[in-house]
């Protein structure tokens, strides 16, 4: 298990009759980018929201970082972490959403020092000196005073990575981080995730950018209708994919 990031077994998850996950198995492991693709409304985002704690599993094992963090008996009875162990594990969860969910009345300085020192675990002096540091690593160490309404897409993008970074999180998530922008604008976010996996980042990222999953992705996941249809090397699934519903929604993107 220790160069496993996270492990789905059969992963089910349901929103009243509305079965949305049904039944997932994939493993993530230590330092790998796993691209996920498919149709909208394929319960992509939900399975990232369940890994992140941020909607509870019905059924099936979830493992994140080794823990186990959900699953159900064979009988019924759910089995949970308790409410600390999950907030220690989300601080280890940087998540990146379609919408860059800055807080407006913050300088992107501020925006990237907000968790850090909620948590005050670190002197203010070091909290802004590493959050001045994850700016310049995004490339904005000239922007760290506008507020978000004073940069572009890709810029507020670049600072809800960065803020996703300042707790130094052992997992990146990323749904759709370039869907909200302008198309002369998604490079820039992308080449700050190809950095990232360069470093070692272990990623999940959802994403249309078949280009990036190509280039940067180690494994590409296509879901549909709540399942794992097909998994591989990205190079594999894109010029050779096994399924039908694979085929059908790569000629639909490509
Ligand atoms: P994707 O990200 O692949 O587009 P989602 O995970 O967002 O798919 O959604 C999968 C399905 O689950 C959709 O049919 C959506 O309407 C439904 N769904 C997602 N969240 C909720 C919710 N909180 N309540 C009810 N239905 C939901
Ligand atoms: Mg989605």
């Amino acid at each position: 298990m220790n160069d496993v990031m996270v492990r789905a077994e059969q992963v089910c998850k349901s929103f009243g009759h509305v079965d949305v996950l049904k039944g997932i198995d994939l493993e993530v492991r230590n330092g790998e980018v796993m691209c996920v693709i498919g149709p909208s409304g394929s319960g992509k985002s939900t399975f990232l929201r369940c890994i992140n704690h941020l909607e509870k599993i019905n059924a099936g094992r979830l493992w994140v970082d080794g823990k186990l963090i959900g699953y159900r008996e064979h009988g019924g009875k759910l089995h949970e972490l308790k409410e600390r162990e999950v907030a220690a594990q989300r601080k280890d969860i940087g998540m990146v959403f379609q919408r860059f969910n800055l807080f407006p009345h913050m300088t992107a300085l501020e925006n990237v020092m907000e968790a850090p020192q909620r948590v005050k675990r670190e002197s203010g002096a070091m909290v802004r000196a590493r959050a001045a540091e994850l700016l310049e690593r995004v490339g904005l160490g000239g922007k760290m005073g506008n507020y978000p309404a004073q940069l572009s897409g890709g810029q507020q993008q670049r600072v809800a990575i960065a803020r996703a970074l300042a707790m130094q999180p052992k997992l990146m998530l990323f749904d759709e981080p370039t869907s909200a922008l302008d198309p002369e604008l998604v490079g820039e976010v992308l080449d700050v995730m190809k950095g990232l996996a360069r470093d070692g980042m272990t990623m999940v990222v959802v994403t249309h950018e078949m280009g990036f999953a190509r280039e940067v992705g180690d494994s590409l996941v296509f879901m549909d209708d709540g399942l794992v249809v097909e998994k591989g090397a990205p190079r594999e699934v894109l010029s050779n994919p096994q399924h039908e519903r694979t085929k059908l929604f790569l000629s639909k993107v490509l």
